[in-house]
């Protein structure tokens, strides 16, 4: 049927008076908001930096500006033996038996712990991997009132062969949440077997994790690694998205 002039007319005045009413409708009472809509807001829109301080990490590395480190890194991992696996909920941790250390310019820091970040939480000019893996070394403080010094070694991953490594412990991570006792020669992190001759980034940055400490060495290793996308998968089924999003570097320089 052809609609008249006037007919459309008719509908057009008919909408504007439906729209007026609903615009004097009261409004409905809003309601206040709860302390985890509080926090979720904050947290989605906190400017990067400007919560924690000015040397945040993790930070997107632009390849080509990175220059002129000549740092002195020494990685004595051979064998690091991780004595406890857990799963953290929000990570898988391997924690390590002493006597593994990286040193850095003649700093010494002891190997503690290593976890994974799914996706990558270092982006390198612009790329986020699906995985990241962090070997936390540390210098105990002297003082309770000084702050622990941390050197992480970081492993970007993307797809590819299965990673011997993570193979050797993947099958034995609880499900849940909890942890459990590795027994011996069971899983090795052994770097400098894979290479011993890792390019890395440098720069200072901090912990991606509360409190966000900003007393962080970050090495990140240039040659990106092979996980396979099963275990790759399996990781972030078990942690979910915990990577922390780049923060802005604030002047600091990256050097390799
Ligand atoms: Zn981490």
């Amino acid at each position: 049927m052809l609609r008249t002039p006037r007919a459309t007319l008719t509908l057009l005045a008919a909408l504007t008076l439906l729209t007026a009413c609903e615009c004097r409708q009261p409004k409905p009472d809003v309601e206040p908001e709860t302390a985890v809509r509080q926090e979720a807001r904050e947290e989605r829109y906190a400017l990067p930096g400007l919560d924690h301080g000015l040397v945040q990490s993790p930070v997107n590395i632009l390849s080509g500006r990175a220059e002129g480190g000549h740092h002195e890194i020494a990685i004595n991992m051979h064998g690091a033996e991780p004595n406890h696996l857990e799963n953290k909920g929000h990570t898988i941790q391997l924690d390590f038996q002493p006597g593994s250390s990286v040193t850095l310019d003649g700093n010494e820091y002891q190997l503690k712990q290593a976890h994974f970040h799914t996706p990558s939480e270092h982006q390198i000019d612009g790329i986020t991997y699906p995985m990241e893996g962090h070997i936390v070394n540390m210098i105990e403080p002297k003082t309770p009132e000084e702050p622990p010094r941390y050197l992480v070694v970081s492993f970007l991953f993307r797809m590819g062969e299965a990673d011997p490594f993570i193979t050797s412990f993947l099958d034995q991570v609880p499900s849940e949440e909890g942890g459990e006792e590795l027994e011996a020669g069971q899983v090795y992190l052994s770097p400098n077997d894979r290479n011993p001759d890792y390019e890395y980034y440098h720069y200072r940055g901090s912990l991606t994790t509360p409190p966000y400490t900003e007393t962080v060495e970050w090495l990140i290793v240039k040659e990106i690694q092979q996980a396979s996308p099963e275990q790759i998968r399996r990781i972030h089924l078990l942690e979910g998205d915990n990577a922390r999003r780049v923060q802005a570097l604030y002047g600091r320089k990256v050097d390799d």
